[in-house]
């Protein structure tokens, strides 16, 4: 099964990503991850995204399909894949589409995470990570068991992102009003877009994605 997770930033889309690879083997291929790993290498695409990602705006479309088509192309993912953060804009999408048919694939659902603007910024003010296994925590919705020890691997270190920040928050907003959100339409018009609602807690959100997979079995 391929899915598509579509959802303003600290939605839970990553989150939710992550426990699907757990326990349904599909491989998570998250936009952000892939340009944070360019950046962070000083490659060429890591250079052009740089200034956009700082600012919380939009890297361009043709940086962006670059390296995630390179990704969708050549993973190995044989029980499919989950597209975390992409698309993010109609250009994307139609990118998608053409893109798909031509390597044998095809996207079965798109989950839409629903959750305000205000919620958003209190999780994405809280949010950071382990810095050894990457694992998710918040300070209020998710603290480790033990304080400062991660639950996963045991280690002590912990990093936040650099634009998860209250001023670069607004405008990743702003820009998902303006350029994600008109994408639900685009998959409901496809008869693919499933609406969940993303301000339950996490095992709930976990338990409707569940039911999905059992219902595709069935
Ligand atoms: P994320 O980890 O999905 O919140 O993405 C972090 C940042 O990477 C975004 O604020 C954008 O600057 C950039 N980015 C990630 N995915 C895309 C995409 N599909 N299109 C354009 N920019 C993206």
């Amino acid at each position: 099964m391929n899915l598509l997770f579509l959802g303003p930033p600290g939605a839970g889309k990553g989150t939710q990503a992550k426990l699907i690879e757990e326990r349904f083997g599909l491989r998570q291929l998250s936009s952000g991850d892939m340009l944070r790993d360019a950046v962070a290498k000083g490659s060429a695409v890591g250079k052009a995204a740089q200034d956009y990602m700082s600012r919380g705006a939009l890297v361009p479309d043709e940086v962006v399909l670059g390296i995630v088509f390179e990704h969708i192309k050549h993973a190995r993912m044989p029980k499919g894949f989950m597209l975390d953060g992409f698309p993010r804009t109609q250009a994307q999408a139609e990118a998608l589409d053409a893109l798909l048919p031509s390597i044998g694939r095809a996207i079965d659902k798109v989950l839409v995470f629903d959750v305000d603007d205000q919620l958003l910024i209190d999780r994405v003010e809280g949010r950071y990570t382990c810095t050894h296994c990457g694992e998710g925590y918040h300070h209020k919705f998710k603290p480790p068991r033990v304080a400062g020890t991660c639950d996963k691997c045991g280690h002590h270190d912990f990093k936040r992102r650099a634009d998860d920040n209250a001023e670069t928050m607004a405008h990743r907003l702003a820009v998902y009003h303006a350029e994600t959100r008109p994408l639900i339409a685009y998959y409901q018009t496809q008869g693919k877009a499933v609406i969940i609602d993303g301000t339950a807690p996490i095992e709930t959100v976990t338990g409707i994605i569940d039911d999905i997979f059992a219902a595709d079995a069935a």
